[in-house]
């Protein structure tokens, strides 16, 4: 999300004349976009602010340059606000995640040596009217906000705090900036939302399929707040969106298990680009410990959605975040939590140690009484047994093919390339050139943004390593291998 949010912070200030430099030395400005979700995150602010205090002194000696103005925006600065500015004087300008349009004039401030400060949260801001700069314009993959804020008040969680109400971006707005990716060669975007089921687009009023009915959660699932009723749903969204090009994936995170529609299952069943992959927050696996964190489900709950899920897709693969160390959580409560990690098997997760969070409702009603230790403890066992879980699911894979994006040059080698299956699964294969397509002699490289079919002949738990066989589509695949793509409206 922070990434999605420096590419509308660049596209806002581009347009107001500034540019952009990698190289620190040659900056005037230094904006840092800032998470407060844990401790752990804004100490990694406060260490850079130190490295940072230092080098604006250095700089401060030399005539040639202008004094280095230094610009904290994001979560951080909206729970901290003034207390920013205050503090050694590193800081000029405190931008919150909904004031980016004023951060121009909030610079323009500065020139005469003043702070700075905007932090004021909005109920409608989305940025719709801002086309975001993307950072690395190479890349073959791409983030697209659809929706700001939460509502759900989670009781560890500053999210709501920091980024405010939530509110959905209009459709139309993100369909364009799809489409526009689309053009510029984009083959996978990414939907963000922290509560992508709840999105509703109340604005467009002329679609026909707008739904008004108040919606119904499935047993064992509550919520806080009344959900928006009328508009355009996800489900509506997630259907526009991959018909724009049937050969561009689309992701989207995170769904909250709360709400999750069938019409959304149903879509990832039938359109072969809408990946088989469905992050399943579940944050803990004890009913009495998602009750003190007001996730608004059950263990049971949880479990018979993770199971309806694998019936309507049954080659799906899950991923989920989980904390252990929540106020109170004692070991019976912390096995559970283990037990469903082996139960579902995910093929990624999220692993985090409890942090208290001011301003939460556990700051307010509960104790961080977990002993430090005892929360690294369980930490590195969550760690244990997802990686035996995940590599058991991985080396499952040897011997099968699949379809792969290929994303870039592998990190480690430049003899190889790393791309993802539709289950976000990363795959290393060898550069090199193969058959342009299945029935073919005709041969050609591999390049960043092809899709590739790989045999899978080697796993652990992080990767897949892999012989890629010949070029596909996401249609040409699905055609092959039999999905329900001949149900789809496109026209192949
Ligand atoms: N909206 C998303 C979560 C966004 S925050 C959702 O509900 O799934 C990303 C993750 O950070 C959360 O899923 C949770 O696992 C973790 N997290 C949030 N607050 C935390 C805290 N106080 N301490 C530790 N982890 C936390
Ligand atoms: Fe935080 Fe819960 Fe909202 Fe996710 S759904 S952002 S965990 S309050």
């Amino acid at each position: 999300m922070n990434v999605s949010d420096t590419e509308i912070i660049w596209s806002i200030l581009k347009k107001t004349g500034y540019q952009k430099t990698d190289t620190m030395t040659e900056a005037d400005v230094i904006l840092l976009v800032t998470c407060a979700i844990r401790d752990a995150a804004e100490q990694k602010i406060w260490h850079k602010l130190v490295h940072l205090k230092h080098y604006k002194k250095w700089r401060s000696l030399r005539s040639d340059k202008p004094p280095l103005k230094v610009g904290l925006l994001g979560c951080m600065a909206e729970r901290l606000k003034h207390k920013l500015l205050e503090t050694d004087k590193i800081v000029d300008v405190v931008a919150g995640p909904d004031s980016y349009k004023d951060l121009p004039r909030l610079l323009s401030l500065t020139e005469d040596n003043q702070t700075a400060i905007n932090v004021i949260l909005s109920y409608d801001e989305t940025y719709a009217d801002v086309t975001p700069v993307r950072i690395n314009q190479d890349s073959v993959t791409a983030f697209v906000s659809i929706m700001r804020g939460c509502d759900n008040m989670c009781t560890y969680c500053i999210v709501p705090f920091t980024r405010g109400r939530e509110r959905s971006r209009p459709i139309a707005s993100i369909l364009d900036e799809v489409s526009h990716l689309s053009d510029q060669g984009v083959k996978e975007v990414t939907l963000l939302g922290q509560n992508v089921n709840s999105y509703r687009d109340l604005s467009e009023s002329k679609f026909a399929t707008a739904d008004k009915s108040d919606p119904k959660l499935a047993a064992g699932f509550k919520t806080v707040y009344k959900p928006k009723v009328g508009g355009l749903r996800f489900s509506d969204l997630l259907d526009k969106v991959s018909q724009i090009n049937p050969e561009m994936r689309i992701r989207f995170t995170s769904p909250h298990p709360k709400d999750f529609p069938d019409e959304v299952l149903q879509l990832i069943a039938e359109r072969p680009n809408i990946c088989r992959n469905i992050h399943l927050p579940a944050q803990s696996g004890n009913s009495t410990v998602l009750e003190r964190m007001r996730r608004g489900y059950t263990r049971e709950a949880y479990i018979s959605l993770v199971e309806h899920i694998r019936e309507i897709i049954p080659d799906i693969s899950l991923s989920s975040d989980f904390i252990c160390g929540f106020c109170g959580e004692t070991e019976e409560e912390f096995a559970d939590t283990i037990s469903l990690m082996q139960m579902v098997k995910y093929n990624m997760a999220y692993l985090f140690a409890y942090s208290m969070r001011e301003k939460t409702t556990a700051h307010r009603r509960h104790e961080d009484n977990v002993d430090p230790k005892v929360k690294q403890d369980r930490l590195r066992r969550m760690i244990t047994i997802y990686r035996t879980e995940v590599q058991k699911l991985n080396e499952a894979m040897i011997g099968r093919q699949y379809l792969v994006l290929v994303e870039k040059k592998s990190r480690k080698s430049e003899f190889n390339m790393q791309g993802r299956t539709s289950g976000n699964i990363k795959v290393i294969f060898p550069r090199g050139s193969i058959q342009d397509n299945r029935c073919t002699t005709k041969s050609r490289n591999i390049e960043a943004g092809d899709y590739v079919v790989v045999q899978i002949i080697n796993a652990n738990s992080q990767v897949l390593k892999g012989i890629p066989l010949y070029h596909s589509s996401i249609t040409q695949y699905a055609l092959s291998t039999g999905n329900h793509y001949e149900r789809m409206a496109y026209n192949l």
